[in-house]
């Protein structure tokens, strides 16, 4: 996901250049925005953390761009590509190093495992648009 600091920023154009450049294909996208409620559910896990409720406010305060995408070693090389959650620790080059304006508005969301990437995307997209088949 391109997170609202990154979509207002005007930044969205430079990620996905730099996402397909490190080899991942674009399954699906869309231009969406966050509900409150849903990005209170989309981050559930953090549910009671200090930064909760400023994180579900920032992550309902403008447009999202939410993508599938697909890659050998998709979740490994995303975190690479996007850096640490933190962009103060984040690795040269990264996206996180270049577009974040801080820890919590750090420009892009990432899947932390398989397991999460096929429950977060379907949170997004239908089977159809995911191009699924079963
Ligand atoms: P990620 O997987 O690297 O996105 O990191 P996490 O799952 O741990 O946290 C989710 C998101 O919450 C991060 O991307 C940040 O936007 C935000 N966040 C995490 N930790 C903090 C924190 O300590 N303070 C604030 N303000 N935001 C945080």
């Amino acid at each position: 996901m391109i997170k609202p600091d990154a979509v207002a920023a005007g930044n969205s154009g430079s990620i996905l250049k730099m996402m397909e450049a490190a080899g991942f294909e674009i399954v699906a996208m869309k231009l969406t925005s966050l509900s409150s409620k849903l990005a209170g559910k989309f981050y559930e896990v953090h549910k009671g953390k200090p930064f909760y409720n400023g994180l579900v406010e920032f992550m309902s305060s403008g447009p999202i761009v939410a993508l599938v995408l697909k890659k050998e070693n998709a979740v490994l090389d995303f975190r690479t590509l996007i850096g640490s959650t933190n962009p103060t620790n984040a690795e040269e080059g990264t996206i996180r190093k270049i577009f974040a304006k801080s820890l919590e508005q750090n420009a892009v969301h990432g899947s932390d495992s398989a397991e999460n990437a096929a429950i977060e995307s379907s949170f997004f997209f239908s089977m159809l648009e995911m191009k699924l088949e079963n």
